[in-house]
């Protein structure tokens, strides 16, 4: 089998803005979608945040763009999940389909054992393609609750990301769950549009910095129910109330909107053991922000002191970008921006190899 020049892992904003660079320089790159093919932008209505569309556009409309963009230039793109990869030794295995009795699903909602275990036997058969060099891009998925109504109302009142949709919910009364840093930031966003923000925490003080806290605290828009949980979301065409436990009793609370703020899991469960990923599970790169991210890039200095390769992993010749490497801001235009930079790396790593 020979193997491709490039294949990239998901199709986010990071993977197809890859792809588009990636196949214009002539690297005929392979796209594997994933089952959430377009990436987390396929659930939201409305991005008024990315640079180019004053009048903003609807998220499946802008990835469906970037998609026939990339393919306009001769990228690949393959419906498909990548079920294992061996990074081990060049040209890197990709595997593509699942054993019989094995369930796509696992990969979304299994464990970490039960992911492993059907990673072990889809590596028995030979593998599907073979790559010179590899970018990942699978993301990362907001942690919910599990809650009545939260699936429902996402995207509809129910939102993970405040920076992009506090504007859409001037003078409302929404509440924020969390108690970190996260949850911290997305009130201070919220509190320049809306009338009023509770903010639900399961225990009796915040996990987030001091000076976070008191400048929350401080803001009049704030209240805050402690020793609280989230029940329910209930509504019609969009959020209309949320059901409160605190202390042990429930009660019901007006409300236009709930935002989720306790965390992101990064998209790695197919790279366990493959390269080296934080604690976080986020995949380590010479541009993470963090001291191991720091010590990679020093690492990584050429003799003209410049990191080189910025957005290479552990492992030489994968590459990585987007919501899977960014403890930070998460957000479209930042994932589109790491997806060029993965491309561009990649294509002069390559250009090395020859
Ligand atoms: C509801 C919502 C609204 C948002 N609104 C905005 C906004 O208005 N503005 C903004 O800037 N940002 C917004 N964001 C954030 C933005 O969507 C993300 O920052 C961005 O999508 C990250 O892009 P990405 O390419 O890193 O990954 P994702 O968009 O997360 O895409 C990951 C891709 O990887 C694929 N994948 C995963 N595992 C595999 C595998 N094993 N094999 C193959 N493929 C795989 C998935 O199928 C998917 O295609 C929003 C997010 C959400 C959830």
């Amino acid at each position: 089998m020979k193997a491709e020049k490039l294949v990239i892992i998901g199709s986010g904003p990071s993977g197809y803005t890859a792809a588009i660079y990636a196949a214009r320089a002539e690297l005929k790159p392979v796209v594997f979608t994933g089952v959430e093919s377009g990436g987390q932008l396929m659930y939201t209505n409305e991005v008024e945040n990315f640079p180019g569309f004053p009048e903003g556009v609807v998220g499946p409309k802008f990835m469906m763009g970037l998609r026939s963009q990339s393919e306009r230039f001769g990228a690949e793109i393959k419906d498909v999940h990548v079920t294992a990869v061996d990074f081990s030794e060049r040209p890197f295995k990709l595997w593509t389909h699942l054993p019989d009795g094995e369930n796509i699903e696992t990969y979304k909602n299994g464990s970490p054992k039960e992911v492993a275990a059907t990673i072990e036997k889809v590596k028995k058969d030979e593998p599907d393609m073979l790559a010179e060099s590899i970018i990942i891009s699978t993301g990362a998925t907001a942690i919910r609750l599990g809650v009545p109504g939260e699936k429902k109302f996402f995207g509809q009142g129910v939102s993970s990301c405040a920076v992009c949709d506090a504007a859409f919910y001037k003078d409302k009364n929404v509440f924020v769950i969390g108690g970190g840093d996260s949850a911290m930031e997305d009130t201070m966003a919220l509190t320049k549009f809306v009338s009023k923000v509770t903010i639900i925490h399961r225990r009796d003080s915040f996990r987030a910095s001091k000076i976070m806290v008191d400048r929350v605290l401080k803001n009049k828009k704030v209240t805050v129910l402690w020793n609280s949980e989230l029940k329910e979301i209930q509504g019609e065409h969009g959020v209309k109330k949320v059901i409160i436990t605190t202390d042990g009793k429930d009660k019901e609370y007006a409300s236009d909107g709930v935002f989720l703020a306790i965390g992101h899991r990064p998209v790695t469960n197919i790279f366990q053991g493959q390269l080296e990923l934080l604690k976080s599970g986020y995949v380590l790169t010479r541009r993470t922000l963090t001291e191991q991210g720091l010590e990679k890039a020093t690492k990584a200095l050429d003799d003209k002191k410049n990191i080189q390769f910025p957005t290479m992993t552990s492992v030489k010749g994968v590459f990585a970008a987007g919501d899977v490497v960014d403890i930070r801001y998460k957000q479209a235009v930042t994932a589109a921006g790491m997806g060029c930079e993965a491309a561009l790396d990649a294509e002069r790593w390559l250009e090395n190899q020859e």
